[in-house]
């Protein structure tokens, strides 16, 4: 008998959806439209009301909350070492030259501890990210932001269905970035949401997304800004329609296989997991630490022979050459570092089953309980 692979992550796309997107097809107009106006209006219910505009990746979006924060030449905004390069890569594409505080090893999300004294009048923004989909405590960031009067680029990429401080994430704060790659919560194929403060014109958010084109009404038009190409098609849009409706029963599902998780891994085996948060975190991944003595590279291999996906999000990001290049060094942050050296994301994913679970439980056993 053949087992089917089990990756680490799959989208569950329901056939109403599929059928929405062959809609969208065959209507004549595919890209920025009808689909993408609902698609905002949806996740701005979704975030309390206040404006969010859809972009074409999670990138997009980060980098056109750097601009409109004021964040270019010879500022040094701060993030976690630990994140999707994106994060950091933004913060060089305007110009700008990226600062990091080191994880704390509780949550390995940015310790709020090191980052008040980390914060210079270059700051300007902080970028946190809720890795795995565990959220960062806005309370303590916010009551740090404030008292420093730098802002917030909140990178919730991950954590789209979290909530943190009794909030959802999206319905508080400055800046909520979020992304809907394939892999992530929700997804859009490729896309991306950002969340406004008070103080943003969205109107010049929208200029900044594509070509910093405005338009009047008698057909002419002018660009006063530099506006990149990041708009969401209606295909996209389409897709995200029909994820947002599903987020919270796939929370709850996420949910469910972690607690799972933590009952049947064998606790002999020396994984080191992540903090048993049911009630903020959206489980956007579930990621244990290998024990020290365990290769990465050897364990993963194990676990594909046995037909399991492994992924690994992320090795600290400042020893990649371009961040070397700049200067960072290893050292720099020891418990990102360390992390980022035994970090391994198992399945998790919706459609996953109960049975999967113990799937993967099994091939952990026997491949770490070796004597
Ligand atoms: C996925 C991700 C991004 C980038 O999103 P894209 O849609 O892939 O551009 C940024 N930051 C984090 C933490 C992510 O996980």
């Amino acid at each position: 008998m053949n087992i089917p692979f089990l990756p680490f992550t799959r989208p569950s796309i329901d056939e109403e959806t599929i059928a929405a997107v062959g809609e969208v097809l065959r209507s004549g107009w595919l890209t920025s439209g009808p689909k993408m106006q609902a698609f905002e209006a949806a996740l701005s219910e979704y975030c309390g009301g206040r404006p969010v505009r859809a972009f074409n990746s999670g990138t997009a979006t980060l980098e056109v909350a750097l601009r409109l924060a004021n964040v270019g030449q010879g500022d040094t905004p701060i993030t976690t070492p630990l994140t999707w390069v994106a994060t950091a890569n933004v913060m060089l594409e305007v110009g700008a030259t990226p600062a990091f505080v080191d994880v704390d090893p509780a949550t390995r999300n940015i310790d709020l501890a090191k980052l008040d004294a980390a914060i210079k009048p270059s700051t300007k923004a902080i970028l946190p990210v809720d890795l795995a989909g565990l959220p960062v405590d806005r309370q303590r960031l916010y009551e740090i932001a404030k008292r420093h009067g730098v802002r917030v680029i909140e990178d919730a990429a991950q954590s789209l269905g979290a909530s943190s401080c009794g909030q959802r994430i999206g319905a508080i704060g400055d800046f909520v970035s979020f992304s809907f790659h394939a892999n992530k919560n929700i997804t859009t194929s490729e896309g991306g949401a950002l969340a406004l403060p008070p103080d943003a014109d969205p109107a010049l958010c929208e200029r900044l997304r594509l070509q910093g084109v405005r338009r009047f009404p008698d057909g002419e038009m002018d660009v006063d800004v530099l506006g990149g190409k990041f708009n969401l098609t209606d295909i996209a849009a389409a897709i995200g329609l029909g994820q947002l409706k599903r987020l919270s029963e796939f929370t709850a599902r996420r949910r469910h296989l972690a607690r799972l998780y933590f009952e049947r891994i064998d606790p002999k085996l020396g994984l080191e997991l992540p903090p048993a948060d049911f009630e903020n975190s959206n489980w956007h991944m579930f990621q244990p630490l290998l024990p020290k003595n365990v290769n990465r590279g050897a364990f993963i291999a194990a676990m594909k022979e046995r037909g399991i996906g492994v992924g690994v999000h992320y090795p600290a990001l400042h020893l990649f050459s371009l961040y070397r290049q700049l200067g960072f060094k290893a050292g720099d942050f020891p418990v990102a570092e360390d992390i980022g050296r035994r970090i391994v994301t198992l399945p998790l994913f919706p459609a996953m089953s109960d049975t999967d679970v113990d799937r993967v439980c099994s091939a952990l056993s026997a491949i770490l309980g070796k004597p």
